[in-house]
């Protein structure tokens, strides 16, 4: 699916468009939502991807006799 985006401002922004915006000033600011027809809409959720390498490796393991002589010497 590809995404649209469009450029932020505040002729874009819900808020302005709703008139629930509060904030003085037509900088977009850290709030913008676009304003689409069917209103807020959330965010993607990221999706959740497992890491092949960490499911092999343990998070911790006593050091090797080799590590500790050199930890130790
Ligand atoms: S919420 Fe922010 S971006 Fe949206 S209209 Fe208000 S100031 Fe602009």
């Amino acid at each position: 699916m590809a995404t649209r985006r469009t450029k932020a401002s505040c002729e874009n922004c819900f808020f302005r468009q709703n008139l629930l915006c509060a904030v003085a000033g037509d900088t977009p600011c850290a709030s913008f939502r676009p304003n689409h027809p069917e209103g807020l809409r959330p965010p993607s959720q990221l999706r959740f991807v497992f890491r092949q390498e960490r499911a092999l490796q343990v998070a911790w393991a006593f050091p090797t006799p080799a590590e500790q002589v050199a930890l130790h010497a």
